[in-house]
């Protein structure tokens, strides 16, 4: 049998332990659709919570939004989706299967690796393809109870345009002086020809965007600001440094709305893909809009008394991508008293469980007592703790590790006092070291806070 590679590895660690699961799995599932499981819900809760609290509330000159996922399809119409949204579609004329023209590449499968030699054959069983075909990739739906032409709707492909067409409330609201940014965390679906690489490509997903209103003439100081902001973000969940890769996308790949797009490529085990986007997308969209409104939406600079467009930055982030990117970097393996083990090295910031709690052994009502107490107590200023008594003490340790728990407290006789010198002290034991230390319960608290 092949090895088992590493993606293998954390796809089945996700499905075992509760992270992901394939959707509508008792029916066969659905391809490009995946369910997050309890830890999985946690893990993306910490990633969306640390994006909002970095990009959005720490900073002034942030407004957070969460727009409707249908809108009007004339939003669609005037951001150049229903015009140009699509990939070129081909199909095998023997097997039937369709491929995105452009990645073809990626699919051909081990079986005809040797005898596939260019794009215009099937990738599974070498037969003639079709000429490609622009394929739209948005879900259309009809909203209400008649369908016809002006009912159809569009889930939306890019959460981006929901700040646009606010972009006036916000500004009619708060009157913010430029630059500010709106930021929006949700939803997005793509009708992608081929899902693939777990949750990679997905065909509904999350993303994390910001939309920074600069004047056009600022646009380049701003660019570099949200550049390293984007590295601060990348080091803040602890990916690893040296799989973060910038690729100046170059003229002509680049979106037709940008005049700058830096692709935040990461060595994924699969290889180096996009993770992130940051793109100078000048005035397009407010002009766009403007233009199919008929509404105006310039910016009054009181100083000046100019009335313009603002110009717009854009960092976007997959947080779908951002899960697999640090599940495949935090997961490692190693051996640990004589026996293998598989870990994931979590950021405590946005680990699921940041430490679980456990009395030494479940028949001792004395010990168990003590250990609920202790997590009850520390559940107060740290929420996602997990009180475990299940099996013996090394399967704890082991299903912990699995999960990422940077932290485990055993409550053991010397807590409660059989060695008097000890008591009210508790094992912290290191996810990474597997090394242990008696500390204070009183200590606990910062400890783990840490
Ligand atoms: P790709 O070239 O990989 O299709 P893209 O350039 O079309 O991606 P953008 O339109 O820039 O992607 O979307 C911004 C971000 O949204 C991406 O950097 C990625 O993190 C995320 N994203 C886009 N498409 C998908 C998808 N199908 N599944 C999961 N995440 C996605």
């Amino acid at each position: 049998m092949a090895e088992e590679t590493k993606m293998d590895k954390i796809v089945s660690l996700a499905k075992r332990r509760g992270f992901i699961y394939q959707g509508s799995e008792i029916y066969g599932g659905l391809a490009g659709t995946w369910d997050y499981g309890p830890l999985g819900v946690a893990l993306k809760n910490n990633i969306k919570n640390l994006w909002w609290k970095m990009f959005v509330t720490d900073r002034e000159d942030m407004y957070g939004l969460d727009a409707a996922l249908l809108m009007n399809a004339k939003v669609w119409e005037a951001s150049g989706h229903v015009e140009g949204f699509s990939d070129p579609l081909v199909e095998c004329e023997k097997c039937h299967r369709r491929f995105r023209d452009d990645a073809i590449i990626n699919e051909v499968t081990e079986a005809v690796k040797e005898e596939f030699q260019n794009g215009r054959r099937c990738p599974f069983c070498l037969g003639k393809l079709t000429e490609p075909r622009q394929f739209n990739m948005m879900f259309k739906t009809t909203v209400g109870a008649v369908e016809d032409s002006s009912s159809v709707s569009y889930l939306r492909p890019e959460t981006a345009q929901g700040i646009f067409v606010n972009f006036k409330n916000v500004v009619d609201s708060f009157h913010p002086k430029l630059p500010f940014g709106i930021g929006q965390i949700g939803k997005a679906f793509r009708n992608e020809i081929t899902p693939r690489d777990f949750v990679f490509r997905v065909r509904e997903f999350e993303q994390m965007e910001v939309e920074y209103f600069i004047n056009g003439k600022e646009w380049e100081e701003h660019f570099e600001k949200w550049r390293q902001m984007m590295l601060a973000w990348v080091e803040a969940i602890g990916l690893d440094k040296d799989s973060v890769h910038e690729l100046e996308v170059p003229d002509g790949e680049r979106a037709h709305y940008s005049k700058r797009t830096i692709d935040f490529e990461f060595d994924f085990p699969f290889g180096r893909k996009e993770l992130y986007g940051l793109a100078y997308r000048t005035d397009y969209d407010l002009s766009q809009h403007q233009k199919h409104s008929g509404q105006k939406l310039e910016y009054l600079d009181e100083a000046s008394g100019e009335r313009f467009l603002p110009h717009v930055i854009e960092p976007s982030l997959g947080v779908d991508r951002t899960v697999l990117a640090i599940l495949s970097s935090a997961y490692q393996e190693d051996e640990m008293n004589g026996e293998k083990r598989a870990y994931l090295k979590f950021n405590s910031n946005i680990a699921p469980v940041r430490a679980a709690i456990f009395p030494l052994l479940k028949n001792k009502p004395e010990l168990v007592a003590k250990a609920r107490e202790i997590y009850g107590e520390l559940k107060k200023s740290i929420p996602n703790l997990m009180f475990d008594d299940n099996g013996n003490i090394g399967k704890r340790y082991r299903r912990q590790d699995e999960i990422g728990t940077p932290h485990c407290v055993t409550i053991d006789f010397d807590t409660l006092g059989e060695k008097p010198e000890l008591k009210d002290t508790v094992t912290l034991r290191d996810r990474d070291t597997g090394e242990q230390k008696r500390v204070k319960i009183e200590e606990l608290n910062s400890l783990l806070n840490k």
